[in-house]
């Protein structure tokens, strides 16, 4: 049974839970209260009315590929001497890194704290880097970032901009020891982005989406290439969270599919929510240094006693880290469509409605699990825009 949710379940069991009109049911074991149609959970959606999405291949203004910073047993979040310097890890998120930097960034400070830090260096200007450094500034200290890369080029500006906590977050084995701190993370996170809604520009926004299958919740037929590992799925954990989705009457929107289920989430517009924390963590008299470490070595010359370490996947060359696995994920970007509003996603491909273009992602692809070649393959984009444009034929 755990099989056949694999394919579904790396893409994030929270939303996975809170999607899956697909695969999940049938094997999964759910509470009652998040399934089934009830008249008080339909009431005032009625059908909605979908603007359509251009889905076509010439609409495409940008193809992105990364890799999620896989760990089996989940994030590196310890301390560790190096030389004279008090280096605390945080990195190894998997596909769940946007969704966990704030309670992965607050347990991070914590041991920098312990430390006696005064002043706190950064190595890394991801979705890790920013938010550690900014919750360090909170505390009172002054901070510098310092990193390779910065936005737009990271590594993070390539994620699909959503509430995925549990996404490849680990592996089954070491779920159970990781569950607590899971929780705990993705609880202080979730409460930080309450406090960024609103906000100009809707860095974070709560979205309506929409999954379809040809069968009813449970009985769509297992993915039978498994080429990745059984991940920790945590999502019942902080089901109290969101919204509980909704299996709408079949045949309730316009698509060939005739399985609907609504799910209710939250988006990061990532290019708007990566220029605010910038902004906001220079305006906070944060400093940042373009700078390349090629040894552990190389960190002994910053000025500051204490720092973090958030390099991501790059932890792996630069710590030789090999337990950070990479798993290639492939986004492509429509021209931004206001209109609409709603997500979507099919067994074979999703769309998010960012701000900044509508996120348009294979599903399921195989071969992307310890495959660290980021050279983006068209084909594959275009293939997904189609798979998206048939719905609306
Ligand atoms: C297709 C895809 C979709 C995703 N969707 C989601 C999603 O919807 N929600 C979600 O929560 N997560 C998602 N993720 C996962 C998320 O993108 C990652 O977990 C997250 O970006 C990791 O952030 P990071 O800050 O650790 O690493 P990075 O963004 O890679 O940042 C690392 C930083 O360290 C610097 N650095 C690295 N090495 C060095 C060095 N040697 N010297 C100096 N600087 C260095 C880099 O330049 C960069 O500044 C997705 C991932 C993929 C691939």
């Amino acid at each position: 049974m755990k099989h056949d949710r694999r394919h579904f379940l790396r893409q994030g069991a929270t939303l996975a839970a809170m999607a899956s009109a697909a695969t999940l049911s049938g094997c999964a074991v759910q509470p009652p209260r998040r399934s089934g149609v009830t008249p008080a959970a339909l009431m005032g959606s009625g059908v909605p009315t979908l603007a359509p999405v251009k889905a076509s291949p010439d609409r495409i203004t940008g193809i992105y590929v990364c890799t999620r910073p896989f760990r089996a047993a989940g994030p590196r979040i310890e301390l560790e001497k190096i030389g004279s310097k008090a280096v605390v890890h945080n990195y190894g998120h998997g596909g769940s890194g946007w969704s966990l930097s704030w309670g992965s960034g607050t347990l991070a400070l914590e041991l920098a704290m312990q430390t006696g830090a005064r002043e706190l260096g950064v190595i890394g200007c991801g979705a890790l880097g920013l938010t550690t450094a900014i919750l360090a500034q909170r505390a009172g200290l002054p901070v510098t970032i310092y990193a390779k890369q910065l936005p737009p080029d990271v590594f993070s500006m390539r994620a699909s901009g959503l509430w995925t906590p549990d996404s490849r977050i680990c592996d089954d084995a070491h779920a159970p020891a990781l569950a607590d701190r899971w929780e705990t993370m993705a609880r202080t996170s979730w409460r930080n982005y309450q406090s960024m809604l609103g906000l100009p520009g809707n860095p974070i926004q709560w979205i309506e989406g929409y999954s379809l299958s040809d069968y009813p919740r449970g009985q769509a037929p297992p993915d039978p290439v498994n080429d990745e590992p059984d991940y920790g799925e945590f999502h019942e954990r902080v089901a109290d969270l969101t919204p509980h989705s909704v299996d709408l009457p079949p045949g309730s929107l316009p698509f060939k599919q005739h399985y609907t289920r609504r799910y209710t989430t939250l988006m990061f517009n990532i290019s708007t929510y990566a220029h605010m924390l910038v902004t906001d963590f220079l305006t906070a008299g944060g400093k940042i240094q373009v700078r390349e470490f090629h040894h552990p070595g190389d960190l002994l010359a910053l000025p500051e006693a204490t720092l973090v370490n958030a390099t991501g996947y790059g932890a792996r060359a630069l710590f030789g880290d090999e337990s950070v696995i990479p798993v290639r994920g492939q986004t492509a970007r429509l021209i931004p469509q206001p209109e609409v509003t709603y997500g979507l996603r099919t067994p074979h491909v999703s769309m998010v409605p960012r701000s900044d273009g509508l996120m348009v992602q294979v599903l399921d692809d195989h071969g992307q699990f310890n495959n660290a070649d980021t050279t983006p393959v068209r084909a594959v984009s275009e293939e997904a825009v189609r798979s998206l444009a048939s719905l609306f034929a």
